[in-house]
């Protein structure tokens, strides 16, 4: 399949243009992959089947583990989904649009493999222009998971949607590096109080201030056996060559690091920009100065070191607050080995 790229300019009518052709291949059931402030997301019609079969085929995406419907405004997202308790308005108001995804009991709109044939959906309003201007020109909910073959790390460049999924999906637009970096946070609203199944963009900090009270699935802290969020079990974001995810100060790191090189391994070193500078690797990388540019920068640096150029990589932990939550969950999912004090 030859996959059209399109690249937005800024330039009202020519962007207007790729939209249109964007919709209209969705419209006809085609795949296209499309920036929103997360990461990049690989849509098709949610509300028909065999569109929504050509994302897991293209992605390689397992059949259990259901997509999220993205949508304009909270008038389309009411349109598929059955009822909501309070808190979800109050949610909506402050939080939408933006990288955050309510998982609610589902009318049946959607497709049964949006949902991998769960009775709840996961519904999000993206905050992009084209993402916006895509949905509110389709008008219809897009089902759009992260425009990456399942298991790498997720796209935040049409260059990573490029290297993955060229000739596989039918368009691409390119908008640029996206924002945030990370995902959106994905939160079970089934129940009186908001469960995070997923930490991403939208900090439990903003929920608790918002709802008083928001729990982590117990799951994610390690304590229960099955996660809620079907996704949340399958190894994700994984760097071409094995990475160690090391907590510990800069001396520590160093030790690791030269006890590899000793045995002959060249280490690559993921750090924030600090821990960087002060540490010998055979090749570094700076993950960023704080954890919204780690955030930002976070899967492109994890899909900076390729094989052949080194044996292991050597990354450092980063403190769980804030988005540096987002940043670990992703950290440690895809870390072949977790070093702890
Ligand atoms: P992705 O689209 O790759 O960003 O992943 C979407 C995430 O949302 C995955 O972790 C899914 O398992 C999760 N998800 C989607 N729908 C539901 C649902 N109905 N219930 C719980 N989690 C869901
Ligand atoms: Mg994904």
């Amino acid at each position: 399949m030859e996959t059209t790229r399109w690249k937005l300019t800024n330039d009202a009518k020519i962007d207007a243009e790729a939209i249109h052709s964007a919709a209209e291949l969705l419209l006809n059931g085609e795949t296209v992959a499309f920036p929103t402030e997360t990461v990049y997301g690989l849509g098709a019609d949610a509300t028909n089947e065999a569109a929504v079969a050509k994302i897991f085929q293209a992605k390689g995406r397992p059949q259990d583990n259901p997509l999220i419907a993205h949508v304009d405004s909270s008038a389309q997202l009411w349109r598929i989904v059955d009822y909501a308790p309070e808190y979800v308005e109050k949610l909506i108001e402050a939080l939408s649009p933006g990288p955050v995804t309510y998982v609610l009991p589902s009318n049946g709109t959607c497709a049964s493999n949006v949902t991998a044939n769960l009775s709840t959906i996961a519904v999000r309003i993206p905050d992009h222009p084209a993402a916006q201007q895509l949905l509110q020109t389709c008008n219809i909910p897009i089902a759009a998971p992260s425009a990456n073959i399942s298991g790498r790390p997720s796209p935040t460049a049409a260059a990573h949607v490029w290297e993955d999924l060229q000739g596989k999906i039918a368009g691409l637009l390119d908008g640029g590096p996206t924002g945030v970096g990370v995902e959106s946070t994905v939160i079970d609203c089934t129940q009186d109080i908001p469960i995070i199944l997923r930490p991403g963009g939208v900090t439990r900090e903003q929920l608790e201030s918002l709802t008083g009270k928001a729990i982590i699935d117990p799951a994610l802290a390690g304590e229960a056996a099955a996660p809620k969020s079907p996704g949340m079990k399958y190894r994700h974001y994984s760097p071409d060559v094995p990475l160690w995810l090391v907590e510990g100060n800069t001396e520590k790191l160093q030790q690791i690091i030269s006890a590899e090189q000793h045995k002959g391994k060249r280490v690559g070193l993921l750090a924030s920009t600090d821990t960087a500078a002060q540490l010998q690797a055979d090749a570094k990388l700076s993950l960023g100065r704080d954890a919204s540019e780690i955030a930002a920068n976070l899967y492109e640096s994890l899909r900076h070191f390729k094989s052949g150029e080194v044996d292991v990589i050597i990354c450092e932990a980063i403190p769980q607050t804030g988005i540096g939550e987002a940043v670990m969950n992703r950290l440690k999912k895809a870390a072949s080995m977790h070093l702890t004090e």
